[in-house]
């Protein structure tokens, strides 16, 4: 089944037309980049996906189901923005617990599911550490860890490394990359850097002017004439 479909979504602001009749069918499992110059749309996109932004016009939908009213915290999505975001007054745990704590879980299996995320982005025994003690690089696993641990049937990305020197970026795209793999996650991410796009993606999605331009497989993508 399809994991996601877009239909012929649409998103004004104002005289703006953001996002401009968009289709996209994405298969489970799938690593997806939208990718486009800086106001094309893409976040936009992103953002209706997760429910903080809705539709003037089409549908959204997730395992078959449409979202539209369904609020964020109740769709099977977990978005990780480009600055990590995380509370500066809570610890690495409080942080990535957080979530499962607003879900009324047990206190045990929140310790228990925050030291696997932790283990899964590289960073097993952080529990106690708070964001300032934390390289740019950790802070932006902690972020990732926050959202997997949600367990979420479609990872949203908006430039997550688009704040981390050139040498992180590379790395942490590499162990994104194996973590999807792993996990088998069905994933969008947003970029504007056609590079990282062509080394994550299973598929491009090319945005311009809020239109998709074109759908491509890595190694097929051609210039825009
Ligand atoms: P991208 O992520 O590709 O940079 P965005 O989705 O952020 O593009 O923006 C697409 C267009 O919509 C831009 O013209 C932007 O200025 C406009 N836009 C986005 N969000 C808002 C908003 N909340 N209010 C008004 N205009 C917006
Ligand atoms: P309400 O508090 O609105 O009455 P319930 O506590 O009855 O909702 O929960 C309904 C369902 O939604 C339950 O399966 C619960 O696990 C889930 N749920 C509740 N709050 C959240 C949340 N913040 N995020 C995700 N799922 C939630």
């Amino acid at each position: 089944m399809t994991a996601l479909a877009l239909r012929t979504v649409t998103r004004r602001f104002g005289q703006t037309r953001a996002v401009d009749g968009v289709s996209l069918e994405v298969d489970p499992g799938e690593f997806i980049c939208l990718l486009g110059p800086s106001g094309c749309g893409k976040s936009t996109a992103l953002r209706m996906i997760a429910g903080f932004e809705t539709p003037d016009d089409g549908d959204i939908l997730i395992d078959g189901a449409s979202m539209l009213g369904v609020p964020p915290n109740r769709r099977p999505t977990s978005m990780v923005f480009q600055s990590h975001a995380l509370w500066s007054h809570m610890t690495v745990a409080g942080n990535i617990g957080f979530g499962l704590k607003l879900r009324r879980l047990p206190a045990r299996e929140v310790t228990d599911k925050v030291a696997a995320a932790l283990e899964l982005v590289g960073l097993a025994g952080f529990e106690k550490r708070y964001p300032a003690q934390l390289s740019g690089g950790q802070q932006q696993r902690v972020a990732l860890a926050r959202s997997l641990v949600l367990q979420p049937k479609i990872l949203l990305l908006d430039e997550p490394f688009s704040s981390l020197d050139a040498h992180l970026r590379l790395r942490l795209r590499d162990e994104l990359k194996a973590i999807q793999r792993r996990l088998g996650l069905t994933t969008i991410f947003v970029t504007h850097d056609q590079e990282e796009a062509m080394a994550l993606a299973n598929r491009i999605v090319v945005m311009n002017r809020g239109a998709v331009e074109q759908i491509a497989a890595p190694g097929t993508l051609y210039d825009r004439p």
